[in-house]
Formats: C-alpha cells, sequence, structure tokens
C-alpha cells in the first residue's frame, strides 16, 4: 500500500514525541501491514522515550506495543492470513525460534528477539509492520479498544501470575494498580485466587476492590508489609508492577514462608536496584522470579480470558495528538486504568 501516515515519534531520547507525516511502511516477506486501530499506552513506552533502560531503543522510534487493528497488505510468503484480519501485536515482535530458550517454550527470553516500539517501529501510528508469526489473532467482532491493553498489560501480568505457582483458593498480592495491575487483579481472580492490592493512590485501590480484591492497602499510609503479615498471615505469592524500588523490596517481606513473587515493574536507571535480607529469602525458602512479558501460547491464553469477558481493562480513548499530556500524566501516577490511543 503506497501513501502516507501519521505517526508519533521521538528522534532524541528525553525529548517530547511529535507527530509526522512518514511514508506508509512496506510489509517485507513474513510481515504483514496493519491498518492500526487502538493502542494502548504502557509505562513501558515511556521508559523507552525518556532512555530510563539499558540498551536503549533504536532511533527514531515510534512506540507502542499494545495495538489492535486489521490486517491492511500481505508480504511475501506469509500464509493463514486475508485482507481484513483482526490482529494484536504485542511488545514480542519476534524471536528467533532456534535458540535453547525458544526451544524450550521460553521464547519470552530468546537472546535474539525484537522489541515492537523499542527496536521495531510500533503502533503510535496510522499503519505498522509486524512478523505474521508474532501477531494475536483476534475476532471478527472484538472491542479493538478494550482489547488493546491485553496485548501488553494483560498477557504480562497473566504470565507473572502463572509464573508465582499460586493455586486458586491461596492468596496473591497485586503491587501497583496501574495499567498492568488493575487487569493482573483481574486475572488473579479469574483464575481464583484470592487477591490482595497494594498502591499508594486511594482511586486506584477502590478500582481494585470493584475488581475483586478482597483487601486493599495504601502504602502511603500504612507499611504495606506489616499490614499484609497481619490481615492475610502473609501472601503466597506476589507480582510487582510498580514503578517504585521500594515496592520491590516490600514484596519479599509480604510473603508466606514458601513464597513467589514475580517481578514484572522496570523502574530501570538508579530504580532498578533492590535490597533484600538474605536471611528471610533462606530461612523462608523464599522464590524472587522474573516475567517478561508473554509467549504466543500465553498470549492466546490471556486474550481468550478478555473476549470471554473474564477481564476487561478499564480504558479511556484519546486521540494521538494527546500522547505527550499521557505521558506526563503516567509519570506523575495520574492514570486510573489504562489509555488507549484512537488511531481509526
Ligand atoms: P502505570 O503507571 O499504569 O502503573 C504503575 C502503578 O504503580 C501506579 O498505579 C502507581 O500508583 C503504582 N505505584 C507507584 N509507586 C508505588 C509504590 N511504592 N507501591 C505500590 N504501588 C506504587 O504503569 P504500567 O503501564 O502498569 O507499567 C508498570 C511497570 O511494568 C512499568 O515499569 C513497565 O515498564 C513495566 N512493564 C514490564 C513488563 C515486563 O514484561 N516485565 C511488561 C509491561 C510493563
Ligand atoms: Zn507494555
Ligand atoms: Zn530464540
Amino acid at each position: 500500500m503506497q501513501g502516507k501516515m501519521k505517526a508519533a515519534i521521538v528522534r532524541k531520547l528525553g525529548t517530547p514525541l511529535k507527530i509526522e507525516t512518514l511514508p506508509i511502511p512496506q510489509p517485507k516477506a513474513g510481515e504483514i501491514l496493519i491498518k492500526v486501530a487502538a493502542c494502548g499506552v504502557c509505562h513501558s513506552d515511556v521508559h523507552a522515550v525518556d532512555g530510563d533502560w539499558n540498551p536503549g531503543p533504536v532511533l527514531p522510534l515510534i512506540p507502542g506495543h499494545e495495538v489492535a487493528g486489521h490486517v491492511a497488505a500481505i508480504g511475501a510468503g506469509v500464509k493463514g492470513f486475508r485482507l481484513g484480519d483482526t490482529v494484536g501485536v504485542p511488545w514480542m515482535y519476534s524471536a528467533c525460534g532456534t535458540c535453547e530458550f525458544c526451544l524450550a517454550g521460553m521464547e519470552t527470553i530468546c537472546k535474539s528477539a525484537e522489541a515492537t516500539g523499542y527496536s521495531k517501529p510500533g503502533g503510535y501510528a496510522e499503519f505498522m509492520v509486524a512478523d505474521a508469526a508474532f501477531v494475536a489473532r483476534l475476532p471478527k467482532k472484538a472491542d479493538l479498544y478494550a482489547i488493546a491493553p491485553i496485548l501488553c498489560a494483560g498477557v504480562t501480568t497473566y504470565r507473572g501470575l502463572k509464573r508465582t505457582k499460586v493455586r486458586p483458593g491461596q492468596w496473591m498480592t497485586v503491587i501497583g494498580i496501574g495499567g498492568l495491575g488493575h487487569i493482573a487483579v483481574q486475572y488473579a481472580v479469574a483464575m481464583g485466587m484470592r487477591v490482595a492490592a497494594v498502591d499508594v493512590d486511594d482511586e486506584k485501590l477502590k478500582l481494585a476492590k470493584k475488581l475483586g480484591a478482597e483487601v486493599i492497602v495504601n502504602a502511603k499510609k500504612v507499611d504495606p508489609v506489616a499490614e499484609i503479615q497481619a490481615r492475610i498471615g502473609g501472601s503466597h505469592g506476589a507480582v510487582v508492577t510498580a514503578v517504585a524500588t521500594q515496592a520491590f523490596e516490600q514484596a519479599i517481606g509480604m510473603l508466606r514462608p514458601a513464597g513467589t513473587v514475580a517481578y514484572i515493574g522496570l523502574p530501570g536507571g538508579k530504580a532498578d536496584q533492590v535490597r533484600a535480607s538474605i536471611a528471610a529469602i533462606s530461612a523462608w525458602e523464599l522464590t524472587i522470579t522474573g516475567s517478561n512479558v508473554g509467549t504466543r501460547a500465553d498470549l492466546a491464553e490471556a486474550v481468550d480470558f478478555a473476549i470471554r469477558g473474564a477481564v476487561k481493562a478499564k480504558i479511556q480513548k484519546a486521540p494521538l495528538t494527546q500522547i505527550n499530556r499521557i505521558f506526563n500524566d503516567m509519570r506523575r501516577g495520574k492514570i486510573v486504568g489504562r489509555m488507549v490511543l484512537d488511531l481509526a
């Protein structure tokens, strides 16, 4: 497809995004062109543009990795897609498919993986190219705005919850009730877990309660470690989606003996280091694990929960022109639920 498109782009890290008119990209062999309808705004996009992580993104960068849209052109050799099919693009743009991790079903830790909206141009644009082997297939009737956050916030928290190995009936503490966290609460409930929610903002905790959290704790007002230990006897598992170092340290203290915490949030820079008690981890046989987005299998499962209505992102739509304001609100922790860019 020939022509021009609007996209939000950053050419120098730490500067605001600019809306530019660019040529529509062309799909190469194995790729598809997608007409973007919706793209969620993930805190990772802010980290990317702010240069919080090492290595940094490939510049110039079009961020965005919670993409939902329709197939607009098909590259050579691609099978199984038709023009107009409804698809989603996650953070995991591609993985090599042949390394030891890919072969073991752990493509999330493939060292040759590419990342949508980081090493490859993403969905803050009217069109984008994706690797056909890694896009999610979505039902024709899916609400593309509601489903967009599932492409990152959904699959990421779903996998994180699974990696704690918490069983139905056990306690899961979700720390950070932002875009990821408010969806994590819903997956945990849908997976039969009992949920405690921790954040520093009462409005977000109110949302967590509405979504099924039985216990809510404001870490700004009380010591969340003492509170979780006192009220539920410690948590069997925890996922940390907060963007503050302290939350990662506190999460370890919230566990029961034999508990597992999955680190998901990525504060980056100086905030990237935790201090933890070796004795506490050893004596209570705790597990600290990480979780990095999700495999294609995780994504298909996560999407299925959403399509069935078991999980539903609380979204607010905004035009692409609002992106710098949205980033500022996100840096200040002012967003309840998820902002979704309307590109249709
Ligand atoms: P968000 O800004 O929507 O949510 C962050 C939440 O953390 C907010 O609700 C905020 O109030 C809360 N918070 C801040 N300080 C806290 C504290 N001390 N205790 C408890 N809560 C606190 O961000 P998001 O889009 O949900 O992303 C969260 C993090 O997850 C980001 O760092 C992002 O880069 C990362 N992320 C990681 C992966 C992965 O695969 N590991 C995938 C997606 C996002
Ligand atoms: Zn993300
Ligand atoms: Zn690989």
